[in-house]
């Protein structure tokens, strides 16, 4: 097969040309890179257990009217996704207390917020993402008032839909990160959820144990990341092994 065009590498994830106008391909690498990629391993499996789960998530998405970048898993590691215009923006919700903010206010990690937070991070990795108010955001032209209500207005639904399939499967969504995309339709503009929702962008405990299933097992060194990735995964029902994308999550007792 002819090589494609690489567009862009991250640190987990390399963009290709797409088949088509307007689309590119999504290929998940085992690569993990924490503390601003100060700590990196590569861990056997985390790019497939990634494309399947953030294939899962932004399927249910899109089935419930919240737009996506997401058209279709082409195989393991590959998914079909339109072509955006990244917002330099991290969009994170917390639903309980944790890493960054636990550290800045002194609170204890897994305190009940009082309702969903929203915050932004400027995406600058030689700056460490800084949190940035709005009024940063409307100033230097990141992104528009108008912009920053319907990401909100987004980023809430994600955190509803992404909570409440977790609960299904005993597990509590503390927080996580999207970034946000525009398309151009005509004249129009309109904001997408783009990158990845996956166990490396959310904050994933279980609710029984507490015990932790995102990428905080690789950043504090709690364990084997591919297990929590994988427990996760068999919990929804998207093993690689019994996948379809419309198995349903299986309910636990
Ligand atoms: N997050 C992410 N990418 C980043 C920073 C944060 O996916 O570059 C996710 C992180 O996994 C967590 C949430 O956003 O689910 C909030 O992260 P926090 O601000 O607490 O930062 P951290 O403690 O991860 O440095």
């Amino acid at each position: 097969m002819a090589r494609r065009k690489k567009i862009y590498e991250g640190k987990a994830k390399i963009m290709y040309e797409g088949p088509e106008p307007g689309t590119l391909v999504q290929y998940f690498k085992d690569d993990a890179t924490a503390f601003n990629a100060e700590k990196r391993a590569t861990i056997e499996g985390k790019g497939v257990l990634n494309n399947r789960l953030s294939e899962f998530f932004m399927t249910g998405l899109n089935a419930i009217g919240v737009p996506t970048h997401f058209i279709k898993r082409l195989n393991m590691r590959e998914q079909l996704i339109r072509q955006v215009e990244i917002i330099p923006l991290e969009v994170i919700v917390r639903n309980f207390a944790a890493g960054s903010m636990a550290k800045r206010l002194g609170m204890e990690e897994g305190t009940a917020l009082p309702r969903p937070i929203v915050e932004f991070s400027y995406k600058d990795d030689a700056l460490g993402d800084p949190l940035v108010p709005e009024e940063y955001i409307i100033a230097f032209g990141w992104a528009s008032q108008q912009d920053l209500d319907d990401i909100v207005a987004l980023a809430l639904r994600v955190n509803d839909f992404v909570s409440g399939v977790m609960f299904g499967v005993g597990i509590k969504l503390v927080d996580f990160k999207i970034e946000i995309g525009r398309i151009w339709d005509g004249e129009f503009v309109r904001l997408v959820v783009a990158d990845e929702i996956s166990p490396d962008s959310c904050r994933l405990w279980d609710i029984e144990t507490g015990q932790k299933l995102d990428k905080d097992v690789f950043r504090r060194d709690l364990g084997n990341l591919t297990d929590a990735y994988t427990e996760v995964a068999r919990r929804l029902g998207v093993l690689p092994t019994n996948v379809t994308h419309t198995t349903k999550p299986t309910l636990i007792n």
